[in-house]
């Protein structure tokens, strides 16, 4: 039996763009946990498997019929400096399929051996980073955040070295594209122009077919990047997610969350929070996050240039209008959702625009000032009625309690709900659509941590698995999981994040 079918695009584009790679098979590979939905949605024959044949498949220990596996090469700046080759150092792309709706998919290995991009690395992933990265993408998606998606995680029967020995693991990841703004800049800094076409046409075919129809498909295909990124940042910031690490090698030109090493869901609202134990400057803190990607995406420009004008003052001129409309973009689309999130319906009206601004940039200042949880302040917010007299009443008190002082929260909310009286709307109404974008679980950290703590001390998967059920349904409030809604004690606080190597 031939479990996938592959269509395989990237192969074609020939040797430059990758080196053919077979996975290094493991000793005892053994499955965690495989993606029905996912593989259903991608109309896979794969749900017959029994769990060794999974286990096998996922491991990269056998290679399906029709895979051509391979590294994709790719360059990208780190922190601000350019790195003109990184690659697919312990990733390995088995090729494209078409799912049952006819979208292209790519899945890859990660974790599965070194490749010739590997440079020190050992090509290897530890257990730890696998479940994160399984647990926070498939939460994503389930919140309707673009992301890469989870279709299996495995244990390797093999321990990788990292500050200690740690159980190794191997995640099967699906992408809309596994091309990254750095892929562009690998072969921009090599001057090679041809090859930035190639790859702006595959881009363009796979992912942005409307691009093909204008003037200069070029940049239609920036202009549909800058906008995916724009898209998807907001939501990023709406839910308070960081991502940790956007360096421009870690940015999907599909709009596509992406590699999930050490991001996190901040606890208690604060604007500059950092993560990532890397990320010394706070470079990428919460609040940096749109002007990266703003930075991100005039890199992604300047590898374009030659294609979007004949000349390059002109290109250059080009760009620069394209890469002013992220701006607008991503603001609309933030007031837009926080909007929404605070039950308030959108208007055109300029002033009223600002006055919504303005009672959502007083609401997060004062979470921050008082250490109001990001995700129960708007999760109890989406259960108030609009009509409330007594301001620190008691169906208020859930959420008021949140803060170090309620009096602050009574103050906001009384303006929060004059501005809900100007629009006509009934409590169910306004509830129903905050729910619909306020979770009630994320995959918090400390969470994340005692699933991983869990599996990897005692080979007890039952945490992940609880954890991962949960955040199937994240906008659902389920009985008996509100453990799942707290933030961490004190002594549970996760303070980094590392990244997932
Ligand atoms: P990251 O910061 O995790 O996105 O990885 C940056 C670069 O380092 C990519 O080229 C990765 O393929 C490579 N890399 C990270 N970890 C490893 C590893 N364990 N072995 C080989 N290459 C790695
Ligand atoms: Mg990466």
């Amino acid at each position: 039996m031939n479990p996938i079918h592959f269509d395989n695009r990237y192969v074609n584009l020939g040797k430059t763009f990758y080196v053919k790679t077979s996975p290094s098979p493991v000793a005892d590979p053994g499955l965690i946990k495989f993606n029905k939905d996912l593989a259903e949605m991608l109309g896979l024959s794969v749900t017959e498997l029994d769990s060794n044949d999974a286990a096998a498949l996922f491991s990269g220990n056998v290679i399906p019929d029709g895979a051509v596996p391979l590294a994709m090469a790719y360059a990208g700046h780190q922190f601000g400096h350019f790195n003109p080759q990184l690659g697919d150092g312990r990733a390995i792309l088995l090729g494209e399929i078409i799912s049952a709706d006819g979208d292209s998919f790519s899945m890859q290995l990660k974790g599965s051996g070194r490749t010739f991009y590997s440079r020190d690395g050992d090509g290897r992933a530890a257990l730890g980073p696998v479940l994160r990265e399984y647990l926070v993408s498939e939460a994503m998606a389930k919140m309707g955040v673009p992301t890469t998606r989870a279709l299996a995680a495995v244990t390797t029967g093999e321990p990788v070295a990292r500050e200690r020995l740690l159980p190794g693991g191997i995640i099967t990841r699906i992408a809309r594209s596994f091309i990254r703004i750095g892929t562009f800049e690998y072969y921009s800094a090599r001057g090679d122009v041809q090859a930035v076409q190639k790859l702006a046409d595959f881009v363009i075919e796979g992912n942005y077919p409307q691009a093909a129809e204008a003037d200069n498909p070029y940049v239609a295909l920036l202009q549909s990047i800058v906008d995916s990124q724009a898209v998807l940042i907001a939501k990023w910031m709406q839910l308070g997610f960081i991502h940790g690490v956007m360096n421009t090698d870690n940015m999907s030109v599909a709009g596509e969350t992406i590699d999930y090493g050490p991001c996190a869901f901040m606890d208690a609202y604060d604007h500059d929070q950092v993560f990532s134990s890397i990320d010394r400057r706070g470079r990428y803190a919460y609040s940096n996050q749109a002007s990266i990607g703003l930075w991100n995406l005039t890199r992604l420009a300047e590898s374009l240039l030659p294609l979007l004008a004949e000349n390059s003052d002109p290109a250059v001129e080009v760009a620069q209008d394209v890469l002013k409309t992220y701006v607008e973009t991503y603001q609309n689309h933030w007031l837009a959702g926080t909007q929404t999130k605070l039950g308030l319906t959108a208007s055109s009206d300029k002033e009223k625009q600002e006055g919504d601004k303005a009672l959502i940039e007083d609401l997060f200042n004062i979470m921050a000032a008082n250490n109001a949880d990001f995700t129960l302040t708007f999760f109890h917010l989406s259960r108030l009625p609009a009509e409330n007299d007594a301001p620190s009443s008691v169906c208020d008190s859930d959420c008021r309690n949140l803060f170090d002082e309620p009096a602050q929260f009574d103050e906001w909310a009384t303006r929060w709900r004059k501005r809900l009286g100007q629009q006509v709307q009934s409590n169910e109404d306004r509830q129903a659509m905050m729910r619909a974008v306020n979770p009630v679980y994320i995959p918090r950290n400390h969470q994340i941590e005692a699933a991983i703590r869990a599996a990897e001390d005692d080979n007890d998967f039952s945490v992940f698995h609880d954890l991962h059920e949960v955040l199937q349904k994240p906008y659902r409030q389920q009985e008996g999981k509100d453990r799942y809604m707290q933030p961490p004690e004190a002594g549970e606080v996760v303070m980094q994040t590392f990244c997932g190597t």
